[in-house]
């Protein structure tokens, strides 16, 4: 199926002085994809949107939005839905009256006008509301009309700055349901930036990931995850244990690494180039390590195997997140309940176990 593109940015660049902040920023979004700009604080995420948002220019390339080149066309003139971090309501105006901005803008009819409305308020689950002002609504419904309020004109792409970030974890969660609800309920492309690695797992089609204004990896959230470009893709998304090492040997599937105390491991191959004899920093997360039932050498190399000590351990219901000391380094494991045919202690020996393709190994460059 040939699938429509909304939006591109080809060889976008943005300086502010002499200082690079977005580096030939390449991407398609295709209709109805919600796509998110995820990476740390000031690595070029919200720069990138105001370029598509039109409230700052490319120094160099191209944007263009459903087929037309954008540069240079103001943001009112781009068919656009926005919603920020802070709700941006006017205060002095109601929920119908804010809710309606933008159609007034246009000139609509009073009674096509009152109709949207009751029908976007209604799809924010909020119909009753449009007498009140701002300040007599929640936060997480103040983002709700901001959302409405976004969505009203009909917009060819939704742009989302980090609209959840002011709103505590609960109505952070409820309203990132919503969120993905509409978005699948209409269909609408939206551009999400976030530096919140859950909430663009979440709700992207797609995840981009920026580090210091460069595109790190483009993919979908499982591709991320399980196929990380990069030690910084890896260490971005959840958590993970570092060890570093080196590779002994290098097979058609599969490396023989070597931890710096000694201990032998094997990683599946995943694409990233190595060679026998680099220096390389291996991860592997606590999830995906697991207490081993039997004893003893695994000779097949079928799974890699290391004892250790329990220095903590934190019982949680449906896992216990546990650190264990192993050589030198100090592993965390998170062991589901299923799995824990007894109580574990401070101080009890364990033997750990996880797969060669939970391995992620990346060359280590400059850091220990
Ligand atoms: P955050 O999550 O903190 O909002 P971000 O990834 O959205 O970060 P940007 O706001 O895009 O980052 O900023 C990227 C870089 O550009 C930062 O180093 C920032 O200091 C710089 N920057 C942003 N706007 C300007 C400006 N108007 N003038 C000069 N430098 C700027």
């Amino acid at each position: 199926m040939i699938k429509t593109i909304d939006v591109e940015l080809k060889g976008i660049q943005k300086k502010f002085g002499s200082n690079v902040v977005v580096e030939q920023f390449n991407l398609q979004v295709e209709q109805g994809e919600c796509v998110s700009f995820l990476g740390p604080s000031g690595c070029g995420k919200t720069t990138t949107l105001n370029m598509i948002a039109g409230f700052l220019e490319p120094d160099q390339g191209e944007l263009i939005i459903k087929g037309k080149k954008m540069n240079g066309v103001p943001s009112n003139k781009r068919d656009l839905g926005m919603v920020f971090q802070t709700y941006s309501l006017f205060p002095h105006m109601t929920i119908f009256e804010n809710v309606a901005y933008g159609l007034k803008l246009r000139r609509t009819p009073k009674a096509e006008m009152q109709e949207r409305v009751r029908k976007v308020l209604e799809l924010v689950k909020l119909p009753h509301v449009a007498d009140r002002y701002p300040k007599q609504l929640s936060g997480g419904q103040r983002q709700r009309i901001a959302i409405a309020r976004a969505l009203v004109t009909e917009p060819s792409l939704l742009l989302l700055d980090e609209p959840l970030s002011n709103l505590d974890a609960k109505l952070r969660e409820e309203l990132r349901d919503e969120l993905k609800r509409l978005q699948q309920e209409i269909g609408l492309t939206t551009i999400f930036v976030t530096h919140d690695q859950e909430e663009a797992l979440y709700l992207s089609n797609r995840i981009v990931v920026l580090d210091h204004g460069k595109v790190e990896q483009i993919g979908t959230p499982w591709e991320i995850y399980n196929r990380p470009a990069s030690e910084f893709v890896h260490t971005f998304i959840g958590k993970s244990n570092r060890l570093s090492g080196k590779v002994e040997a290098m097979g058609s599937q599969t490396l023989s690494l070597v931890t710096e105390d000694g201990h032998p491991l094997r990683a599946a191959f995943k694409g990233i180039a190595l060679q026998a004899g680099d220096a390389v920093s291996v991860y592997v997360r606590p999830e995906r390590i697991g207490f081993a039932a039997e004893s003893g050498e695994n000779s097949s190399g079928s799974v890699n195997r290391v004892q250790g000590v329990v220095q903590l351990i934190s019982f949680l219901g449906a896992y216990a997140e546990c650190e264990v000391q192993v050589g030198r380094y100090s592993l965390n494991v998170r062991i589901p309940s299923d799995r824990q045919d007894r109580e574990w202690s401070v101080g009890d020996s364990v033997l750990l176990e996880w797969k060669p393709e939970d391995v992620f190994v990346f060359p280590r460059k400059g850091h220990e």
